[in-house]
């Protein structure tokens, strides 16, 4: 059997399966269940979070055998086509490669025809905004009247250029960037499902990678895992990724706890070897430092069971924590503007020493000879 990547194995086909986006479901089922629908609904959102999954799902909801319903039954020939991408009366169209294309218009100026076997002719029109003028004219004419049995479902990621006259016609939904937690529920679900052993590290970093697209956060666990023959490890995600482990990241604040410059020093030359980027390893360490402070100052509270953060959070003083994260975060802002990334990396950690308050003296910050 070949192998089928995970975005498409995966794909929701009921909108109970979506991840996110619950407001635009929410709206859909009312206007699904309530009988109520109008002709045109744009999806607008960055690429990898559902718009053209939603519009898919959509589609099969207006013309299963069973609905219109929210939730259309799956298993009727007319679910059964669409899910495998040769429903007749469902025109899928992407814009972005059609550009140009007679036979666009001819498509669309076709709506007025009825379905062949559905109740509604459903145009999918991906990257809508990059139709050619011919094909938005034809568009355009057939939103100012559309026939009863036609609905447009419009997906794109940049809204700005579409002319008002269809935006006015439309429905418009606004689909969300995914959390990084959204995407690392699904992947350890999936990850589940498939028997794939991984750590919850290199989940969290894949995820970030991913950059609020699930799809773009799929693929990359399929690199994933074929990097690492099967099994999911953060060393590996990170090579994969060139990005710096956390464990090395934590020896960072080891050497900033125990107040010792040249030991920072050379743990930063042994990071430098693995020519990072090292505005994440910055991202990472305040994503420490918040953790640290957490357990901190809400014990109880947290469930953090890092031996190492759970030692950090008893060396370092609380204000040290607040200063490092200030630290770090104004130094990646200001990496671009450093001799070299590595020296912006580099001064920002001396700096967190340089300014750290000497025990008993106060928040004043003090240079303090250096003992290297
Ligand atoms: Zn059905």
């Amino acid at each position: 059997m070949s192998y089928q990547v995970l975005a498409r194995k995966w794909r929701p086909r009921q909108f109970s399966e979506l991840v996110g986006q619950e407001h635009v479901v929410r709206a859909l089922s009312h206007a699904l269940d309530g009988g109520r629908i109008h002709h045109a609904f744009l999806f607008t959102g960055t690429r990898g979070v559902g718009k053209t999954t939603i519009a898919r799902i959509f589609a099969k909801s207006l013309n299963c055998e069973k609905g219109p319903t929210s939730q259309p039954c799956g298993t009727c020939s007319i679910c059964m086509e669409i899910d495998q991408g040769r429903f007749v009366d469902l025109l899928e169209i992407d814009a972005a490669s059609n550009t140009g294309i007679d036979n666009v218009r001819d498509l669309i100026d076709n709506a007025q025809y009825t379905p062949a076997r559905g109740r509604h002719k459903v145009y999918l029109i991906d990257e809508v905004h990059m139709l050619s003028k011919a094909a938005f004219n034809a568009l355009l004419k057939t939103l100012e009247e559309p026939p009863a049995h036609v609905k447009f479902l419009l997906a794109t990621t940049d809204p700005q250029k579409l002319p008002i006259t269809v935006l006015s016609r439309c429905i418009k939904f606004n689909l969300k960037r995914l959390t990084p937690e959204q995407i690392v529920g699904q992947m350890r679900h999936i990850l589940g499902a498939e028997a794939v052993s991984f750590d919850e590290e290199s989940i969290e970093v894949l995820s970030r990678a991913a950059d609020g697209s699930l799809r773009d956060g799929l693929s990359l666990l399929d690199q994933a895992i074929a990097h690492g023959g099967g099994r999911l490890f953060a060393a590996e995600v990170h090579s994969m990724l060139g990005t710096v482990e956390r464990a090395k990241v934590k020896v960072l604040l080891e050497a900033l706890a125990a107040n010792d410059a040249a030991r920072l020093l050379a743990e930063v030359e042994h990071i430098a070897e693995f020519a990072p980027d090292f505005a994440q390893v910055l991202d990472e360490l305040a994503g420490l430092l918040h953790r640290i402070q957490l357990r901190q100052l809400l014990a109880e509270a947290t469930h953090d069971e890092d031996a190492g953060l759970v030692g950090l959070a008893a060396r370092i003083d609380p204000r040290e924590v607040q200063l490092y994260y200030q630290i770090a975060v104004s130094a990646r802002r200001d990496l671009p503007l450093a001799p070299s990334v590595r020296v912006g990396f580099e001064m920002a950690l001396l700096r967190m020493l340089a300014f750290a308050p000497v025990a008993g003296a106060g928040a004043v910050p003090s240079s303090r000879p250096m003992t290297a």
